[in-house]
């Protein structure tokens, strides 16, 4: 009885963290219920990432044959420098980042990260490279410990600390009664968007992935939470090749490279006083936001 128990338990509690990686990936990029499309190669070996140079050469893709979503895009985000992918709804931003992930293959030209093409390395050490910090986190009904500990399998409770300091989520844990561990989820605390979001940032730090991948959140936040997680992912992405999905550009105007997508194409590129200089497509996408902002 015992000798079954156990390892049912444990498969249990296995496959629930691996649907629950998969429904924070699947949330990110609306992937819930849809097939794996691509397999490891056989005999494929791990990825090997030193800087975390990612690039798109000349890559084109559509989900189905007849509708080309990516045209010809090249993108090269620097070892430890950010890219952010601005542009209207629809312009492919969170497909490249599926296309990162490898959820889907390229139909022309390739995604390479430090060489590599992420079709020649197994998938589970090509998402062990890439943290993705997503919209929404979603929370166990758990202590708040074990919802940060769970970016990383054996982490010790100093790491667990760190992370939340670096998250800025460290001051409000101490503060509850029960400190780290407090119930949290559906069924304990409930925390704000921008709490959880500082959940998810922790839990990605304790992974320490070479590679960010940001989805902003469309949704608005208050301008002080807004601007507390902004700092978080300053801090979080110190280090490392961040690739962040804008929807608000006033959050990536210190990007390193900006990078604005229509239609499938990239239009312009550079920075953000740059492109502003440029009085182009970037200019006017800035200027109607700031306009938006004011009215709002
Ligand atoms: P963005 O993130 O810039 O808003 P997306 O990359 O999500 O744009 O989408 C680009 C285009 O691809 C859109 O026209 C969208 O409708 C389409 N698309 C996205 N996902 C799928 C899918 N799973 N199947 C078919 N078309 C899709
Ligand atoms: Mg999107």
């Amino acid at each position: 009885m015992i000798q079954i128990t156990m390892p049912l338990n444990f498969l249990g509690t296995v496959y629930r963290e691996i649907r629950q990686a998969l429904v924070d990936m699947g949330e990110m990029f609306g992937l819930l219920g849809q097939p794996r499309e691509v397999a490891d190669k056989p005999g494929a070996p791990d990825i090997d990432v030193q800087g975390g140079i990612v690039e798109l050469k000349d890559v084109a893709f559509g989900y189905d044959a007849a509708r080309p979503i990516l045209k010809g895009v090249s993108i090269k985000a620097e070892a430890g420098k950010s890219v952010a992918l601005v542009g209207p709804s629809g312009s492919g931003k969170s497909t490249i980042g599926r296309l990162l992930f490898r959820f889907y293959d390229v139909q022309a030209g390739a995604l390479t990260i430090d060489g590599q093409d992420v079709r020649d390395v197994t998938q589970d050490s090509l998402h062990a490279v890439i943290g993705v910090v997503p919209q929404d986190t979603v929370l166990f009904n758990d202590t708040i410990r074990y919802n940060i500990a769970y970016g990383k399998a054996g982490a010790s409770e100093d790491e667990i600390v760190e992370a939340a300091k670096a998250a800025q989520i460290h001051d409000f844990i101490q503060a509850l009664p029960e400190g780290y561990d407090t119930a949290v989820g559906e069924r304990g605390l409930k925390l704000s968007g921008g709490e959880k979001q500082r959940v998810g940032i922790a839990r990605t730090l304790l992974k320490n992935p070479p590679i960010l991948l940001l989805d902003e959140a469309t949704s608005a936040l208050d301008t002080e939470t807004e601007a507390s997680i902004q700092d978080a992912l300053r801090l979080a992405g110190e280090g490392r090749t961040v690739i962040t999905i804008a929807h608000r550009l006033s959050t990536i105007a210190d990007a390193d490279r900006i990078v604005v997508l229509e239609k499938g194409e990239v239009v312009e590129e550079g920075t953000h006083d740059a492109l502003l200089a440029k009085s182009g497509r970037y200019a006017q996408l800035w200027h109607r936001q700031q306009a938006e902002d004011d009215a709002a």
